[in-house]
């Protein structure tokens, strides 16, 4: 038997292309949690929308998986690792400086307090 995809065809195709990670992950479990909550919803309307939403979740993921934009999947990663990140900090605040938009970081409940960006030295006020 003549095998048609070998394993060397396969790292061929996806050299240069982006591959997965944690976002993808992210999008793909969301795509099956989307179809299993489909199987218990008896609304034609909605199980349209939501098979719809799931082809969607699916492809994006694959768009991902296979793209050779590599730095822009990797920028999109980072950005959803530091909202993980923000999401799990219980004792900081995150804030953008007004001036260059570098997010800085401080103690929560110390109520109203100055900031100084690191990077340009804006000073703006904030309650954390
Ligand atoms: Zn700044």
């Amino acid at each position: 038997m003549r095998r048609f995809i070998s394993k060397n065809s396969i790292q061929q195709f996806m050299q240069g292309r982006y591959g997965n990670d944690k976002l993808n992950m992210v999008i793909l479990c969301a795509g099956l949690a989307v179809t299993i909550i489909n199987l218990f919803i008896k609304l034609p309307l909605l199980n349209l929308i939501l098979t719809l939403l799931s082809y969607i979740l699916m492809g994006w993921a694959i768009f991902r998986c296979l793209s050779r934009n590599t730095f822009k999947r990797y920028q999109e990663n980072r950005k959803y690792l530091m909202f993980l990140q923000k999401f799990k900090d219980k004792e900081h605040r995150y804030y953008d400086c007004p001036r260059c938009r570098q997010q800085v970081r401080v103690p929560r409940g110390k109520g109203k307090i100055s900031i100084t960006c690191p990077k340009c030295k804006e000073k703006f006020i904030k309650k954390t």
